[in-house]
């Protein structure tokens, strides 16, 4: 079960973990008809559940709520099923998907959780604007999204799944990125073990 102390233990493996930074990324869970949400500028080494904002279903959002406190309101509005939303900060899961295209994640245990990715382009400038209706309709079918260039949204109906899917991406997305750092070094030696053979002497 959801409970606020579980959220801050939570949104402080997220920074312990090397999914956030201090300062970033953010966090709910719902409980019936209030969501709980991380505040605007929340340090996961020094959050307590006290400090915890308490919005509605019907889109009021507590003074001092999260940046993606909407964003938060409108995902349980539109997947009655979730119950909690972890939104990270991932290096690897930004980094693989900075072309802007879906993540298909190439190994086992990636595939079998995430056959795609869905990856969402959004403007900076129009960010508060456009992010909440638009991860929440990517989140009725997908337990995870990525915003390019920005971050992970993870929603679950616990906040043990959104994590588990926060560190499975995070976790592919590394494979990913050392798969194509090791082919890509390959390339290098073989061009350059092959130049070597045919330079003039
Ligand atoms: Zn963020």
């Amino acid at each position: 079960m959801c409970t606020k102390e579980k959220l801050v233990e939570y949104y402080s493996w997220l920074r312990k973990y090397g999914y956030n930074d201090s300062h970033s990324g953010n966090a709910s869970f719902r409980d019936q008809n209030t969501i709980w949400v991380t505040p605007s500028g929340a340090c996961a080494d020094t959050l307590q559940a006290k400090d915890l904002v308490a919005c509605s279903m019907e889109g009021l959002t507590g003074e001092n709520a999260s940046f993606d406190a909407r964003l938060h309101v409108e995902v349980y509005k539109q997947n009655p099923s979730a119950r909690a939303l972890l939104h990270s900060h991932g290096p690897h899961s930004i980094a693989v998907t900075m072309n802007g295209k879906d993540f298909a994640p190439e190994d086992f245990e990636g595939k079998l959780y995430f056959p795609k990715v869905p990856v969402l382009n959004i403007p900076f400038a129009e960010y508060s604007e456009k992010s909440p209706d638009l991860i929440a309709r990517i989140l009725r079918e997908h337990c995870i999204t990525v915003t390019r260039g920005h971050g992970v949204y993870a929603c679950g109906k616990s906040l043990d799944l959104a994590y588990k899917w926060t560190c499975s991406l995070e976790h592919s997305a590394k494979i990913s990125c050392l798969g194509r750092q090791i082919n890509s070094n390959n390339h290098v030696s073989s061009t350059i073990s092959k130049s070597s053979f045919t330079a003039p002497h």
